[in-house]
C-alpha cells in the first residue's frame, strides 16, 4: 500500500519519501538512522527541477524544502536554500533562469533542509535575511529528538546577517516583497514572504501541501501555533494567489483551507481522547487520524508520528478543585 502510494507522489518529493520508512513511528520507534541522514542522501541523488510560476518567480524542488526564486533586473531573490550537497545543481538552474547574480536569500526558519545551502549562497553574494531566533538556533548546537539528530552550529559564513524583528517591505526587481513573522508555530522563528505584484506567497514550513507537517517542539513549536499560522496564511491569500509550501507541490487558497481544516479536525479529536485520559501509546493504537491518512500520511511524517506530535501540544485540563478545598 505504502509503496504504491509513493509511486504516485510528485517526483519533487518522492526522494524525500524514503525517510518515511525510517521515522513513521515517531520518536520512540527504533530507527536504523536519522531521517536527516536519509534526506541528505536523497538530496544527493535527486535532480533539482524548476517550475516557472508568474512574474519572474520560479520554484525549485529536489533539495529538501522548496526554494522560491525571483529573477529580474536587480538580480535574484531566493527564499530558502535547500541542502548544501545540491549546490552545483541549484547554481546550474539559477544560471538557466538568467545571468543576474544572487542578491538576497531569506530563511523561512532554521531547519537545515531550508538553510544548509546558506554558506554557498553567501559565497555567491547573497545577503541572508531571517528572524533573530533563526540565527540563534543556527549559531548553537541544537538537538532535535524527533529526528534523533544533533545539529552542530552552522558555518559562520552562512549565518543570517540582516535580521528582521517585525514585518518588513522591500522593493526589488519591480516587486513589492513583504516579509512577515508568524507566531511561534512550526518553530520559534518562522516567517512568510509575499510577492505582491505576482501575488505569490511562500509560507515556509507553516504549510505542507497535502502531507502531514513536522512540528518542532524542541524549539517551542506546537499544534496550536501551526493552526494560527494556517489561519494567517489563509488571511493573506486570495483566489488568485499562488502558494509555495515548505514541502509538497505548489498550491492555492483551497489547499490552504484543506490544510487548516485537517489540522483543526485532528487536533479536536486527539484533544478529546487526551482529556479522557488516553496515554500517547493508547492514542496511536486508536488511529485518530485514520480518515485523513490516505491523503495526508504518505510523506515524511507518517500517521503515528503526526498523532504523537499533535498529542504533545495539547494541554491536559486541570482537575477541578473541590469547593471545600481548605485554601478557599
Ligand atoms: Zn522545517
Amino acid at each position: 500500500m505504502r509503496t504504491r502510494s509513493q509511486k504516485q507522489l510528485p517526483t519533487a518529493i518522492a526522494g524525500f519519501a524514503v525517510a518515511s520508512l525510517l521515522c513513521g513511528g515517531g520518536a520512540t520507534a527504533a530507527r536504523a538512522e536519522s531521517p536527516v541522514i536519509a534526506i541528505n542522501r536523497a538530496a544527493g541523488a535527486t535532480p533539482v527541477t524548476r517550475q516557472a510560476l508568474r512574474g519572474g518567480i520560479s520554484v525549485l524542488m529536489g533539495s529538501g524544502g522548496n526554494i522560491t526564486v525571483l529573477d529580474g533586473a536587480d538580480g535574484k531573490f531566493m527564499v530558502d536554500a535547500g541542502i548544501a550537497v545540491s549546490r552545483k545543481k541549484i547554481e546550474t538552474v539559477l544560471a538557466e533562469i538568467g545571468p543576474k547574480p544572487l542578491k538576497y536569500l531569506v530563511n523561512t526558519h532554521w531547519h537545515w533542509d531550508h538553510t544548509d545551502g546558506n554558506a554557498w549562497a553567501h559565497a555567491d553574494g547573497a545577503t541572508i535575511i531571517a528572524l533573530p531566533a533563526t540565527r540563534q538556533r543556527m549559531s548553537t548546537t541544537t538537538r532535535v529528538d524527533d529526528w534523533d539528530y544533533t545539529f552542530p552550529p552552522f558555518p559562520a559564513a552562512g549565518l543570517p546577517t540582516a535580521l528582521v524583528t517585525s514585518s518588513k517591505t522591500m522593493r526589488f526587481d519591480g516587486e513589492t516583497i513583504r516579509i512577515r513573522p508568524y507566531v511561534v508555530s512550526h518553530t520559534d522563528g518562522d516567517l512568510s514572504v509575499y510577492f505582491a505584484k505576482a501575488d505569490v506567497l511562500s509560507t515556509g514550513d507553516t504549510f505542507w501541501n497535502g502531507v502531514y507537517p513536522f512540528i518542532d517542539y524542541s524549539v517551542g513549536g506546537g499544534i496550536d501555533g501551526m493552526i494560527r499560522a494556517a489561519s494567517a496564511n489563509l488571511a493573506m491569500a486570495t483566489n488568485r494567489t499562488i502558494v509555495i509550501p515548505g514541502h509538497g507541490p505548489v498550491g492555492n487558497k483551497a489547499d490552504l483551507v484543506a490544510f487548516r481544516d485537517m489540522l483543526v479536525t485532528i487536533r479536536k479529536s486527539i484533544s478529546e481522547m487526551k482529556q479522557r485520559g488516553m496515554t500517547v501509546d493508547q492514542l496511536v493504537a486508536a488511529k485518530p487520524t485514520a480518515s485523513f491518512d490516505a491523503k495526508w500520511g504518505r510523506f515524511v511524517i507518517g500517521p503515528d508520528f503526526f498523532a504523537r506530535l499533535v498529542y504533545r501540544g495539547i494541554p491536559t485540563k486541570r482537575p477541578r478543585r473541590h469547593t471545600h478545598d481548605a485554601r478557599f
